[in-house]
């Protein structure tokens, strides 16, 4: 029996990085896995391929997290293939990255609508299911950028942090329906957005992590699964740093 049997989670952005892993390794662990993708098709076909593989239901479905319309369109499919949605993964994100003087209204724009209005966007969707249900778990990925701030990603920093009152807001209205609501803060993570970095910059991010490497998206993932399960039972509310301690 996997700590996720039977359960059905819908992960966003799952094409690559960080939502791959999690729907991967959320299969494992016994779960029927609904995931999205937008300009990574093909990926995400193969996706699907993969995790039917381990004898799950699993199924892919191309949609914009950042457009409200797309999303409630996505929670009724998933309801009427899967039948319900026990977990949500609010993951799926971008970086626009400059310094203040130089960052466009259009790189504020972009940033904020589809890191954290796609947060408002399915949660506000997904919540009327968990609601019928009384139960649930919504899991959003934030960042310690968003505890902390970082130059050069005014942007992100701005939509991270705003994860972080969202899933506070949402754990004090919907705790008394069961449903529960966390944030995972990765710090750095080896994935394609972290790749854009060049090399000093990564070697200088990788000394002032205490456990002396770049986190990996599995470890991201295990965290998910604890906050997806019934282990996290009596956790809401909260935001789990997974960064090999680099913001103590
Ligand atoms: P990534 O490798 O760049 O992957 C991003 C994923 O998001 C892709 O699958 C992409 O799908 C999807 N996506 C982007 N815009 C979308 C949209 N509008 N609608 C649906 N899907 C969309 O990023 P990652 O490193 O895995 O990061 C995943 C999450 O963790 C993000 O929220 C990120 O901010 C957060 N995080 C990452 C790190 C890190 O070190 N990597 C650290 C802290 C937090 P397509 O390719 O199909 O468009």
């Amino acid at each position: 029996m996997g700590l996720l049997q039977n359960k059905v989670a819908l992960v966003t952005g799952a094409s690559r990085g960080i939502g791959r892993a999690i729907a991967l390794r959320f299969a494992q662990e016994g779960a029927n896995v609904a995931f999205t993708y937008l300009s990574s098709v093909e990926k995400g076909q193969a996706l699907e391929a993969e995790l039917q593989a381990l004898g799950i239901n699993a199924k892919g479905y191309r949609s914009d997290a950042s457009d409200f319309k797309q999303a409630e369109e996505l929670i009724t499919q998933v309801l009427a293939d899967f039948g319900r949605v026990d977990v949500l993964i609010n993951n799926a994100g971008i970086t626009k990255d400059g310094l203040l003087m130089r960052m466009s209204e259009e790189q504020w724009d972009t940033v904020i609508q589809v890191n954290l209005k796609s947060v408002f966007n399915l949660t506000k969707a997904a919540i009327k299911p968990m609601m019928k249900a009384k139960a649930g778990s919504i899991i959003n990925l934030t960042s310690v950028v968003g505890l902390r701030g970082n130059a050069g990603q005014a942007n992100y920093a701005a939509s991270k942090a705003g994860i972080i009152g969202f899933t506070k807001s949402v754990a004090l209205e919907l705790g008394s329906r069961n449903i529960r609501s966390n944030a995972i803060a990765p710090g750095f993570i080896e994935t394609e957005m972290t790749g854009e970095l060049n090399a000093a910059a990564t070697e200088e991010w990788t000394k002032s992590i205490p456990l002396k490497r770049g986190g990996q998206p599995e470890e991201v993932a295990d965290a998910c699964i604890f906050l997806a399960s019934d282990l996290s039972r009596y956790i809401t509310g909260q935001v789990l740093q997974v960064d090999g301690g680099l913001l103590t």
